[in-house]
């Protein structure tokens, strides 16, 4: 019973242990990701401006840009985590993003 109490705890200091050393890793590994997708990021080739239209002014040419962009679901969980209110990410505008972070929860 004594060994298990001593296992347990042992497992349980270990743990957070690495639990802090696989968070440091990881928040490398996403700033590397993130950087990696930025990179390869279509609009950064083209006119920025038609990202981030006037209110009321056309996003086709920029959602047309992203559909054919490698990154569009990488870029479109940025917007969606980050919770960005302007401009076009992922294919998407503000008011659809909105709408889909209301249908996924
Ligand atoms: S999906 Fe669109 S906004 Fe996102 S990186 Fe690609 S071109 Fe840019």
């Amino acid at each position: 019973m004594d060994n298990m109490a001593d296992g347990t705890v042992l497992r349980g200091g270990m743990s957070s242990i690495t639990g802090a050393a696989v968070e440091m890793s990881l928040d490398e590994l996403f700033g590397a990701v993130e950087q990696e997708w930025q990179d390869q990021a279509l609009c950064a080739q083209t006119d920025p401006e038609a990202f981030f239209p006037e209110k009321g002014g056309s996003t086709r040419e920029a959602k047309r840009i992203c559909m054919a962009c490698a990154v569009r679901d990488e870029c479109l969980e940025y917007a969606l985590e980050h919770d960005e209110r302007f401009g076009i990410w992922g294919g998407l505008s503000d008011r659809e993003r909105r709408r889909l972070k209301k249908q996924i929860g």
